[in-house]
């Protein structure tokens, strides 16, 4: 069904977990608009927090998160003091406004943390913040995680869990530097299973070095056979100059942008016949799951998570590099550990970048979200209707989308095309190619 247009897709582009991306945010914005923005916030305003821990056990090398070793004790407890502290400042200014109703764990990997000291981080929040019957998520490597871990998600009641296995082959995660058995990932979603995690997502991945197409289906053989209720196909993204952390992979290994394309192609036919329902352009979900639901239903969104049922229009980051959302703000914390620890220990919050939303960058991302989650948008918005759509005439051409009143549709063929198609509507697209990642 798909076919491989590669002038289509040779030019890199965001990921579109934001409009305007984090490649856009500028330093002259930071404390003051933060500050703004919290003391905006409504007594009723429905509120997402998502709190970044930048640790992790082992390093994998392919890794483009925000994390470090989490290999000394004393290391952990400054963060969290940190942590803390911003806890504090920003219910303070806050003041009882805001009402939390999804708090996420994300990182790095929460589980580095370990669970007395996760365990006294929730009650900081659940002290500070008006929660309002939360649904709570967490990130989770399989290779730290415990007997003691389940007791405290089941304690706590958390619903969503994501694992980061991206294959199940031994010499590819050893390519990669991720050596987790098999026996290590069954054990961790049996034991989520019996905690109470009624929504399980797998990370996948393809594009990886040494990888072939009969690997990778078999790989997702073996996710699906686990039943999780979501799986998340990634495409690996190589940009060593940025991550160096990259040059430890052997990119004469890496399959080329064709074979990614394939691959692309079997995953999403394999994961749609196993019964997992299309969520945007690379979740899957069983159609029992709230996020099938609700792109079903019309009303998926997409935030610094990826796709999403959260519908809250405020999303607050806690955490370095943690970046809070507002209708008109976005607003980054220091990215550096030990930067965001010195800021927070002067008295003041760390943000550090960001940006503030025009009219025009709020319309042009609520294009660009529709074209991502939903295959089609309105551009009866922009000043001339049409928008760019004069650049989208080679993916008109090739049948891979339309455009008629003012409405633009993705044909099911032009989903692997949907960055690309939506990336048309980005009125920052002078960014430097090598900070973006492949459009597939
Ligand atoms: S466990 Fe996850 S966050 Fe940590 S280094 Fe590996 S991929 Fe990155």
């Amino acid at each position: 069904m798909w076919t491989y247009h590669p002038d289509l897709l040779e030019r890199p582009v965001p990921r579109y977990t934001s409009y305007p991306t984090a490649a856009d945010f500028v330093d002259s914005v930071g404390v003051a608009e933060h500050e703004a923005a919290l003391d905006g916030i409504a007594p009723g305003q429905c509120m997402s927090l998502y709190v970044h821990i930048p640790f992790c056990e082992q390093i994998c090398w392919y890794c483009g998160c925000n994390t470090a070793k989490s290999n000394h004790v004393a290391r952990l407890d400054s963060y969290l003091n940190a942590l803390n502290a911003e806890i504090d400042l920003v219910a303070q200014r806050l003041s009882g406004n805001g009402r939390v109703k999804r708090i996420a764990f994300g990182g790095g990997s929460p589980n580095a943390l370990g669970p007395l000291r996760f365990t006294r981080l929730l009650d900081m929040l659940m002290l500070s913040f008006r929660l309002e019957n939360p649904l709570f998520s967490i990130e989770l490597d399989p290779r730290s995680f415990t007997d003691d871990w389940a007791r405290v998600i089941q304690g706590a009641q958390i619903s969503h869990a994501s694992l980061g296995v991206q294959t199940f082959d031994p010499e590819l995660q050893q390519a990669i530097g991720r050596v987790q058995p098999k026996k290590d990932i069954i054990a961790t979603v049996d034991a989520l299973r019996r905690a109470g995690i009624s929504s399980l997502n797998l990370d996948m991945m393809y594009g990886l070095p040494g990888q072939s197409r009969a690997e990778l289906d078999s790989c997702l053989t073996q996710a699906i056979a686990l039943q999780p209720d979501r799986i998340a196909l990634f495409g690996y993204a190589h940009v060593p100059t940025l991550i160096p952390r990259q040059r430890q992979i052997d990119d004469s290994e890496l399959p080329g942008a064709t074979e990614r394309f394939a691959m692309a192609k079997l995953g999403y036919e394999r994961l749609v016949d196993a019964g997992y329902y299309p969520v945007g352009f690379d979740h899957f979900a069983l159609p029992h799951d709230r996020l099938a639901k609700v792109a079903k239903s019309g009303i998926l969104r997409r935030n610094f998570q990826g796709f999403t049922d959260d519908q809250s229009d405020v999303l607050l980051g806690l955490g370095a590099s943690a970046i809070s959302e507002f209708p008109d703000l976005i607003v980054q914390n220091a990215k550096n550990i030990g930067d965001y620890r010195r800021r927070l220990e002067a008295g003041g919050l760390s943000s550090s970048r960001g940006i503030r939303r025009t009219l025009d960058d709020q319309r042009r991302a609520a294009i660009i979200a529709d074209i991502l989650c939903h295959g089609s948008a309105d551009l009866s918005a922009l000043h001339d209707g049409g928008g760019n759509c004069g650049q989208l005439a080679p993916f008109m051409e090739r049948g891979l989308v339309t455009y008629h009143d003012y409405v633009l549709r993705l044909a099911p063929e032009g989903l692997p095309y949907a960055r690309a198609i939506a990336a048309q509507f980005d009125s920052y697209r002078n960014l430097a190619p090598k900070v973006l990642s492949s459009a597939i």
